[in-house]
């Protein structure tokens, strides 16, 4: 596997049978082709990427390129705290079995990102991962047949500090929507949902419910002994599709089987792709098949050579995903490389790895790196976690390590670093 730095790219999951949708504004053509020289510049003169540029110069120019350009389109938005990335390329490559789509993989997932990746897009089907805080955004602006909810968790503590908030952002959007995909599971999820025209359940798990510990209806403490219900009435839903053990059950009753990334969010982020994918149109088990090609998104756990170990990448941004990866790593018993950040995209305040229980990793052989590692530390010694060193890169944190495999589990802006400097020594 190669890894490198991402510069901006559109992802035409196939791509180049169908003619480019023209924009039918000559106001909208100008924008565009404005955008595509700030992006050229961006791009060979600034060395950056530059998709987000270019997405912002069309809606500096025309405020309304977002609906002109979804117009005619078959949209579908998949958004949550977390697995967006993950379940995007799934939903991509499942319904991609149908015909040609776009997608934004390069995970621009605000408004210019979004605008940008519609702007290139060759193709009627589009697939688009959202921003949680950008979903009300999208589903005014795209008109999306279909929008995947996968959970609801803290995020960014600095910037999206309140789930219930967002759930009610959602709510009230989604009224506009024909159908969602939403997992039943997650209590918020199940709430914003119902406001949709028509819904689509899926079991699809929830391994961090201290996020929805009440009932968002009525507030009361969610009893959760079988499923998750209250006095209110307000219950998880009967769902139309379901896991268990490596398998995905759809309303017929069938079994689909999905091993390709591990984790226990996976199954679940891969039971609502098939869903949303044979809503669209696509056919169960070729969907389902088609999961097999999404091995890696983003590099997320891809194995790379570095010197004398085997490094598998695991990202974690928030106290759900932290859980989820330590129960995966936590089985596999490997040495360990913890990054941990805490720069604008991980969210400033680090204070939720007080609500992270790490005991799993005791017995295990852990170094840190990152620009926050020492607040880790103090957590980690807290959890009776021994620490063999702290390092000011991976690399130091690497070859702390014996030969053999590792897995590394980063922050946001820690696993982009990290994917720089093992890209080089890959
Ligand atoms: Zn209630």
């Amino acid at each position: 596997m190669r890894l490198g730095c991402t510069s901006v790219r559109l992802n035409t999951v196939v791509a180049t049978t169908q003619a480019p949708i023209r924009p039918d504004s000559t106001r909208l053509a100008l924008a565009m082709l404005l955008a595509r020289t700030a992006v050229w510049i961006s791009q060979r003169v600034l060395r950056r990427s530059g998709g987000v540029i270019g997405g912002r110069v069309i809606v500096k120019l025309v405020p309304g390129a977002g609906e002109m350009l979804a117009a005619g389109r078959r949209v579908a938005l998949v958004s949550g705290t977390n697995g967006k990335s993950t379940s995007t390329a799934m939903l991509a490559a499942a319904w991609a079995t149908e015909g040609p789509l776009s997608t934004n993989s390069d995970g621009a997932n605000t408004p210019a990102g979004l605008v940008w990746t519609l702007a290139n897009a060759r193709t009627t089907a589009v697939v688009l991962e959202v921003d949680e805080a950008w979903v009300p955004w999208a589903i005014r602006t795209f008109g999306p047949e279909v929008v995947v909810l996968l959970n609801l968790a803290r995020d960014q503590l600095h910037r999206n500090p309140e789930v219930g908030r967002l759930a009610r952002a959602w709510r009230d959007a989604l009224s506009a929507v024909p159908t969602v995909v939403a997992n039943a599971d997650d209590p918020w999820v199940a709430w914003a949902a119902q406001t949709a025209q028509h819904q689509i359940w899926v079991g699809a798990g929830q391994i961090w419910d201290e996020d929805s510990l009440i009932c968002p209806e009525c507030g009361e403490l969610l009893d959760r002994t079988d499923g998750w219900s209250c006095t209110c009435g307000h219950s998880r839903p009967a769902c139309d599709w379901t896991i268990s053990d490596g398998v995905i059950v759809p309303p017929s009753g069938s079994s689909l089987s999905y091993i390709t990334l591990p984790g226990p969010g996976n199954l679940g982020n891969a039971a609502q792709a098939v869903a949303a994918a044979t809503l669209m149109g696509a056919d169960p088990e070729a969907a389902a098949a088609a999961l097999a090609g999404v091995t890696a998104v983003a590099g997320r756990y891809a194995t790379v050579r570095v010197g004398d170990h085997d490094v598998m990448l695991v990202l974690a941004k928030n106290p759900a995903s932290w859980r989820a990866s330590l129960e995966l790593l936590a089985t596999r018993r490997n040495a360990l490389v913890l990054a941990f950040n805490a720069d604008g995209a991980d969210g400033r305040d680090p204070s939720w790895l007080y609500d992270v229980d790490f005991s799993e990793l005791r017995g295990l052989q852990v170094t840190l790196c990152g620009n926050r590692a020492t607040d880790l530390a103090v957590r980690l010694e807290m959890d009776g976690v021994e620490v063999t060193g702290q390092y000011g890169d991976v690399r130091g944190a690497l070859h702390a390590l014996p030969p053999g495999p590792v897995d590394l589990l980063a922050t946001y802006t820690a696993f982009q670093d990290a994917r720089r400097e093992l890209g080089r020594a890959a």
